[in-house]
């Protein structure tokens, strides 16, 4: 495995930055330049770096779309978020009609993790496979009826790629798109199943919309087991702790708290803070990521745990 590409990271539904906070972010950059003298562009790029990304980047506008970068000469994605349709524009661009294999892993069938799908232009394509693999039985049946009428103007049939659907066993450790991959149900609404992608030496893991409550003993042994040694692990961290343990409770979301600490039991590596509140706004999720680093620096008892906030664009590389 080579890298994980981030192309949808918010949670439940797209945001998108507002003129007047646009405006906002404008006026503070050239207020913080006012005593500087920015000669090149080099100059100009240093400045915009050290604004902070709450200022000059932004974290996720799109739904859970995640690309894994297998080395392989097929796609592997997990879930098809809105995120789903940049994704497909960048496949069309490299790739253009030459025929494609899609591996696709679906957390559930919520509206946020399968609403790019008819937005996906390689789905129209004649001759491009997808593959969509997931714990549910279910699967086929909610992508066709999101595009029935009078839903969307585009039925599923149009579609000229042709589908195939696999169901994987929960609790289970099989080969599939050269992968070893272990799938495992999660607590949330209708159920979601995480999966541990594993391939020459490098483990990713990807558990959105899963609730955990760290008192059952059981639980917190299965999801360390889980996460063990991962390289990655992209985890639902939607809600403060706050959230998590008071008026947010069983709405089958976690925290960066918990984050943290089912990593560190689990010895991972790297855990990267994904599907973002939709009410938080850049500065809420920098001071989140800040505090969860904080956080990870003075509970630390093995080794450092690196920590990430995902953002649409971000490439994490294995
Ligand atoms: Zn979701
Ligand atoms: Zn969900």
């Amino acid at each position: 495995m080579k890298s994980v590409r981030f192309w949808g990271t918010r949670g439940s539904l797209p945001v998108a930055l507002t003129a007047p906070q646009i405006r906002e972010r404008v006026v503070a950059a050239v207020r913080a330049s006012r005593q500087l003298t920015l000669r090149t562009d080099a100059d100009i790029d240093a400045f915009v770096d050290s604004l902070g990304f709450d200022l000059a980047g932004t974290f996720g506008g799109h739904t859970s779309c995640v690309q894994i970068d297998t080395g392989e000469p097929f796609h592997v994605i997990c879930d098809l978020g809105s995120g789903l349709r940049p994704f497909g524009q960048a496949a069309m661009a490299k790739h253009g009609t030459a025929p494609q294999t899609y591996h696709v892993f679906m957390s559930h069938v919520h509206w946020d993790h399968i609403m790019g799908l008819p937005f996906f232009i390689p789905a129209y394509v004649p001759g491009n496979r997808i593959v969509v693999y997931g714990g549910h039985p279910d699967i086929e049946a909610a992508l066709r009826r999101q595009m029935e009428p009078p839903s969307f103007p585009v039925p599923f049939d149009t579609f000229n790629a042709n589908f195939e659907f696999v169901q994987l066993a929960p609790g289970m450790r099989q080969d599939v798109a050269g992968m070893s991959v272990t799938t495992l149900r999660q607590r949330h609404t209708g159920d979601s199943y995480g999966y541990r992608f594993e391939k020459a030496g490098r483990t990713v893991v990807y558990t959105t919309d899963s609730e955990h409550t760290l008192d059952n003993a059981d639980e917190v042994r299965t999801f360390s087991a889980f996460f063990a040694d991962a390289d990655l692990v992209i985890f639902d961290a939607m809600y403060s702790l706050a959230d998590a343990v008071s008026v947010k409770a069983d709405w089958g979301h976690s925290s960066n708290i918990v984050g943290v600490e089912l990593c560190q039991l689990a010895n991972a590596a790297h855990l990267c803070l994904f599907h973002h509140e939709p009410a938080s706004s850049d500065a809420v999720i920098a001071k989140v990521l800040h505090d969860t680093r904080r956080l990870e620096e003075i509970t630390r008892t093995g080794r450092p745990l690196r920590i990430s906030a995902a953002y649409d664009g971000l490439e994490i590389a294995l």
